[in-house]
C-alpha cells in the first residue's frame, strides 16, 4: 500500500498504511511500543506495549536504539515493503526523536549522508513507486535533523516553523528579536524575519511562495472554476 499524506506519519485514508506500518516494525524490532507510546489504557494497549515518554526513552537509550541502527544500516531488511534501508532509518530516526532518545554522532552523520539518496515524489505516486519520500516530508525531516536538540527534549514535528529557505526554526528556537508570523495573505505558512519572507517567496526551483500564495477568497474562486457550483453528488 502507498502513502497518504505528505508528511511523516501523515496516514490519512482508512486502509493508508505505509509509515504507521513501519513504526510497528520498528516497534516490534524495539520490544516497546514507539508511535502511540503513551498509550497505557488496557482497551487500547498496543502490542508491544506501550511505557509511557520517560520510560520509552530510556528503553531506546538503554542500547536499543544503538542495536537498531547498526541493524537496519548493515543487514538487509526482514520486512521491507519495498522501501530502502535509508527510508527505514529515517523512520526509526523520527520515532527516536518523538521522545528525545539520545541519537549517536555517528547516527546522526549517517542520516545527514543518507537524506540526499532517497528519491522525492513531490506529490502523490503510484504504490509501487511510492519507495520515499515526499517533499514536504523531506523538508520536514531534514529540519528535525537540524534543529533536534539531542538532550532528552522530544522533537515536535508538527510544530510550526518558519519556511524561509534552510531556516526551519520553531517557536522556541528563535533569537532575541525573531518572532514567528504567518503569512498575511494565505495565513498558511510562517516565517521568523523578513529575509526568510522574501527567500521563500520569490522561492529556489519551482518552490516559490508565490505561485501559490493566495487568499481565502482567491481560493474559493479557484474551486469554483474547478469544480462549478459546488460538489457533484451522484446518487447511488
Ligand atoms: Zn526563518
Ligand atoms: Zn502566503
Amino acid at each position: 500500500m502507498g502513502r497518504w499524506g505528505e508528511l511523516l506519519f501523515e496516514d490519512l485514508a482508512p486502509t493508508g498504511d505505509s509509515d504507521l506500518d513501519q513504526a510497528s516494525i520498528i516497534s516490534e524490532d524495539a520490544g516497546v511500543e514507539l508511535w502511540m507510546y503513551d498509550i497505557t489504557d488496557d482497551n487500547e494497549r498496543p502490542d508491544p506495549p506501550a511505557k509511557g515518554l520517560e520510560a520509552t526513552r530510556a528503553h531506546l537509550n538503554d542500547g536499543v536504539l544503538h542495536r537498531l541502527f547498526i541493524d537496519y544500516s548493515s543487514k538487509p531488511l526482514k520486512d521491507d515493503m519495498g522501501q530502502s534501508k535509508e527510508l527505514r532509518l529515517v523512520f526509526l530516526a523520527a520515532l527516536a526523536m518523538r521522545v528525545g532518545a539520545t541519537i549517536e554522532p555517528a547516527f546522526m552523520e549517517l542520516l545527514h549522508g543518507n537524506v540526499g539518496n532517497i528519491p522525492v515524489a513531490p506529490k502523490y505516486s503510484l504504490p509501487l513507486f511510492d519507495t520515499g519520500f515526499r517533499g514536504p516530508m523531506k523538508d520536514q525531516f531534514e529540519a528535525a535533523l537540524k534543529h533536534y536538540k539531542n538532550d532528552g527534549t522530544p522533537y515536535d514535528f508538527y510544530a510550526p516553523r518558519c519556511k524561509g529557505k534552510d531556516c526551519a526554526k520553531s517557536k522556541d528556537e528563535l533569537n532575541n528579536g525573531e518572532k514567528l508570523m504567518k503569512c498575511g495573505k494565505c495565513g498558511e505558512v510562517y516565517y521568523c524575519s523578513k529575509e526568510c519572507q522574501k527567500s521563500d517567496y520569490l522561492g529556489g526551483t519551482g518552490k516559490a511562495h508565490k505561485r501559490v500564495c493566495m487568499t481565502e477568497e482567491e481560493k474559493e474562486e479557484k474551486e469554483k472554476k474547478r469544480w462549478g457550483n459546488g460538489p457533484i453528488f451522484m446518487n447511488v
